[in-house]
């Protein structure tokens, strides 16, 4: 049950001058219910600050890091390691100067001492597999040509700097060199699969990368344990890949040499591609293993990339890959790589990729950059920039469901670049309600596959449950699934389709989009900037939805009418979580009228009588005759006409 309304503390809560008040209840701001237990209490949101304002915009003070990498790699594809130098330039935009550096090490992961590695199994989603020892193995790090003091913690290396990296614009360069063996599978981040005419090997979080500084948190060092993804800067990215000639690579950004590594006929098939939407073969399945596929010439062969603003860079390579490729209408290149073990469905591939890259940037924010790729090898879905990597080879549906959430990835997060390891829904659910939309236009005829509201119910009452808001590795493993990508893209078509509207909810999501866009914004400018933006008090619905774990349960328990006079309609609200109450009022006659109560109605009761003088007889009220709300009973949501 619910605490009463008029209980001591909230009336003490009401009184302006509360501090001194008995019952302890402190006056909050302005709000309809300051009862402690109110869903409707306003948020318990950080204070507004010049880098993050009250409206959920980013203010004048706002800044971000950067970090700018030149990269050279060399697979070794017979020894399976990779050998890289980088020369990193990392640009101080905080107003405070930085007396030492954090990097992210995450190859670190793939040793059973690490944290991730004690804590999963090897045969879970986020496990390393296959009795694997890995981790990095750091030559060194240099200023100037002097080595930095560098200490390793798991997945996390701290460095101390030779003097401090001076605030607003300060710049901070230094040199790095590594070595890893690739994990035949890493978490699924990044793998390597033997096929009939090769083996493809897809890299990704593979270098020491400068840990994300921000005006939250500082230095985000939240370890990399396997489920969290990641939270870093954006930057530009030149990276050199040295790899065996008979290998196609792909990657983050543009391929820059391409006369260097590919054939004459390679180029003219890739520029007949960038003339429509139709998908041209760059190398075909028959070419695969010919000699002639490649640039004639001894050894191996280098690959030059460059991306801009991107927040990391991975790439993917193998003497197996068929590729084609496409060019959508946003001027972007869409392009599939993948061993002949994926055929015919792969085939469709740059199809699907296609349609999501112009579906999302018609309808959200337009793709910022030049390129998209998909890659198919053992990683079974992971995204990053303009690069993802999808393991499906069994049906359509399959291929596009993947496909279009990966994709729809660089949308979130990697251009509004949210904490993936704190907030895993800001980027798992938001992309799973724009999944969401995109498959139901692919797809017209078929069920929705995820983040359904009504379809949802069903697990709002399993036990266990977690609020949505915990970060991604203290969640129930089991749950991951269910919360940050249903339970939050459920969360987002029900307010868009029946609390706001779509219209309403669109302009303020596009907003957000917009305001975020290359910056990162935590679930207090969320939630600030949809409810500036659509002009609504939400906090009941972000607090019932995302930050706690109360279960919607609606109920008409009374519908009374003398004559065809005044009708009496009693609703109750019987769960924790708070709707409005869209229902039908069914005539004698069989007609029906769709009639709503407002959500506000459960600010100080949960049972709300409606007054109607319809002028007819009515027969029956049930609510929620869509099934559009995610109610955990739905045998209390028709009533028959009593007198
Ligand atoms: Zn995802």
């Amino acid at each position: 049950m619910r605490k009463q309304v008029f209980s001591a503390a909230t009336a003490c809560g009401l009184a302006v001058a509360a501090v001194g008040c008995a019952g302890g209840a402190r006056y909050a701001g302005p709000d309809w219910r300051q009862d402690a237990d109110s869903i409707f209490r306003a948020l318990d949101l950080p204070t507004p600050t010049l880098a993050r304002l009250g409206s959920g915009a980013p203010g004048p003070a706002h800044w971000a890091q950067r970090a700018d990498y030149r990269i050279d790699a060399t697979l070794d594809a017979e020894n399976r390691t990779i050998t890289a130098t980088a020369h990193v330039t990392y640009t101080n935009n905080a107003p405070e100067p930085l007396t030492y550096l954090w990097l992210n090490l995450e190859q670190n992961l793939f040793n059973d001492d690490s944290i991730g590695g004690r804590l999963t199994r090897g045969v879970e989603r986020f496990g390393n597999r296959d009795g694997f020892q890995g981790g990095y193995d750091i030559d060194s790090i240099t200023h100037n040509g002097e080595p930095l003091e560098l200490t390793v913690y798991d997945t996390l290396g701290r460095v101390e700097l030779p003097e401090p990296i001076a605030p607003a614009g300060g710049v901070f360069e230094f040199d790095i060199a590594w070595s890893f063996p690739v994990p035949p599978y890493g978490s699924d981040r990044l793998a390597i699969e033997e096929v009939e005419q090769g083996t493809v090997f897809e890299i990704a979080q593979w270098f020491p990368a400068v840990a994300k500084y921000d005006d939250v948190h500082g230095w985000n060092t939240l370890p990399y344990i396997g489920q969290g993804e990641f939270y870093t800067d954006f930057g530009d990215y030149d990276v050199s890949i040295t790899a065996p000639r008979d290998h196609i690579v792909v990657a983050t950004g543009e391929l820059a040499n391409p006369s260097e590594v590919l054939t004459e006929e390679q180029m003219t098939r890739l520029a007949q591609a960038r003339t429509g939407p139709e998908t041209v073969v760059i190398r075909g399945a028959d070419e695969v293993g010919d000699p002639a596929s490649r640039p004639a010439g001894d050894g191996p062969l280098t690959w030059r990339f460059h991306a801009e603003n991107v927040r990391t860079f991975a790439w993917a390579s193998s003497d197996a890959f068929i590729w084609d490729a496409a060019q959508a209408s946003t001027g972007t290149l869409i392009q599939s790589v993948y061993p002949k073990e994926g055929l015919p469905l792969w085939e469709h591939s740059t199809e699907y990729l296609r349609f999501s890259v112009e579906h999302y940037s018609e309808k959200w924010f337009g793709y910022p950059w030049p390129v998209a790729t998909n890659v198919n090898g053992r990683v079974g879905g992971m995204e990053y920039p303009m690069i993802i990597f999808c393991r499906n080879r069994t049906s359509e549906q399959g291929l596009f469901g993947v496909t279009t959430h990966e994709i729809g990835h660089n949308w979130f997060p990697m251009t509004v670049s949210t904490d993936e390891r704190r907030h895993a829904w800001m980027d798992e659910g938001f992309n799973t309600f724009i999944n969401y939309y995109a498959f139901k236009e692919y797809f017209p005829d078929e069920p929705p596959r995820r983040g359904d509201p009504a379809r949802f119910a069903r697990f709002m009452t399993v036990d266990g449950q977690q609020p949505v808001e915990t970060p991604a590795d203290y969640l129930d493993r089991r749950l991951l699934g269910a919360l940050e990508y249903a339970k939050t893209s459920a969360g987002l078509v029900l307010l868009r389709e029946q609390i706001l509207g779509p219209e309403r909810f669109d302009r303020a999501f596009r907003e957000y989009i917009r305001r975020w866009a290359f910056k990162s914004p935590r679930p207090a400018d969320f939630f600030r900037s949809m409810e500036d933006s659509a002009g609504a008090d939400l906090a009941w619905f972000w607090r019932g939805w995302f930050l706690e774990t109360g279960a919607l349960d609606q109920a008409v328990t009374r519908v009374k009418q003398a004559g065809d006079g005044d009708a009496s309609i009693t609703f109750r609200n019987l769960g924790r979580l708070v709707m409005p109450v869209v229902y039908d009022v069914v005539f004698e006659d069989g007609s029906a009228e769709r009639r709503r109560l407002p959500v506000q109605a459960w600010a100080t009761t949960d049972e709300w009588t409606v007054t109607l003088t319809p002028g007819r007889r009515v027969r029956e009220v049930v609510i929620d005759p869509d099934e559009a709300f995610p109610d955990i009973d739905r045998s209390n949501n028709r009533a028959r006409r009593h007198g």
